[in-house]
């Protein structure tokens, strides 16, 4: 089935590019088929310039991470793991791609503003802002501080308020963009002790898609990610309990890895996605079916 699809990219490669290999020997072909597709799906990000919010640690590093290795140069935005950060863009620079750090809190308008016109004045565009910090705070409503309600909303709705409006200007002049906001399927399903959480990633999915609706007249995209249980920092916190009910919810039988949201991030950066906006894409081992 692989050897099927390259074969046809291959031809389509072929004919595109007017060469004629027919009368070779057909090994030398599919070397060559070879070859120029997986160079084109490489360097499908080559002189864009990405904002990631939240790559210190889990899910937003490995999305700079496989955003740099499409070529892109990788903004690392994070809120207080400095170090964490420096690895991020140590690793990236270590697979010959470029990347800096930015701190930012994403819950402050201004500090945003700021985060974006650096962006802008350093490097002269912006192409993709992927939302991914997000922080939890959880409790039974119960018990439910206004405290924690405040903070998770802050950071995880209003941080992709903030971002979006501050960048949307240079997308507008652009006359392109995409914006990819990682929401969670507890914005569809809702989820015990997590009020909080699951009220900013559903409030994330009805600002991707009006954001969506406006924005698409000018070509920009904007679609999120619904996350299922990804092994980060984040659901290392959870009890084991939990975790293993939530296993038992998934089909694909799995717990899912940074890198399972990171592919899914960079396919909706890269112009194979370009007629894809205002959807959300469940990355969740089949737990929202
Ligand atoms: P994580 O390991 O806890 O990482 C969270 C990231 O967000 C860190 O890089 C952190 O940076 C950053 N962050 C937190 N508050 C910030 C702020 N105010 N300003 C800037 N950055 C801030 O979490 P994760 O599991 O990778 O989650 C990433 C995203 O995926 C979150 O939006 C989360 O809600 C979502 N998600 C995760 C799962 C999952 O199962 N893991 C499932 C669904 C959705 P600092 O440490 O530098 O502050």
């Amino acid at each position: 089935m692989g050897s099927l699809a390259i074969g046809i990219s291959g031809w389509a490669n072929i004919a595109a590019n007017g060469m004629s290999y027919f009368n070779q020997n057909r090994m030398v072909v599919t070397y060559v088929v070879h070859a120029r597709t997986y160079k084109g799906e490489y360097n499908m990000l080559e002189g864009k310039v990405a904002l990631v919010t939240g790559a210190s640690r889990g899910i937003g590093r490995a999305i700079a991470i496989a955003l740099a290795k499409k070529g892109a140069t990788v903004i690392v935005n994070y809120g207080g793991s400095a170090q964490a950060a420096k690895e991020t863009v140590e690793e990236i620079e270590s697979l010959g791609g470029k990347a800096q750090e930015l701190q930012c809190d994403v819950a402050d308008y201004e500090a945003c503003g700021e985060m974006i016109k650096t962006v802008l004045e350093k490097y002269g565009r912006l192409d993709i802002l992927v939302n991914n910090a997000g922080i939890t705070r959880d409790g039974l409503i119960l018990r439910m501080s206004e405290a924690d309600y405040d903070a998770v909303m802050s950071v995880n709705l209003k941080g992709a308020f903030n971002t979006i409006r501050h960048a949307s200007k240079a997308f507008l002049k652009q006359r392109s963009g995409k914006i990819i906001n990682i929401s969670s399927v507890s914005a569809l399903l809702g989820n015990p002790g997590q009020a909080n959480y699951a009220a900013s990633k559903a409030g994330l999915i009805g600002l991707t898609r009006s954001v969506a609706r406006e924005l698409a007249s000018r070509g920009i995209c904007v679609n999120a990610i619904a996350p299922g249980l990804i092994a980060s920092d984040m659901t290392e916190q959870m009890p084991e309990k939990a975790k293993e009910e939530l296993l038992g919810r998934i089909p694909l039988g799995r717990i899912g890895r940074p890198e399972d949201v990171a592919s899914v991030a960079a396919f909706l950066a890269d112009p194979a996605s370009d007629y894809v906006t205002g959807q959300v894409l469940c990355v969740d081992g089949g737990m929202a079916i």
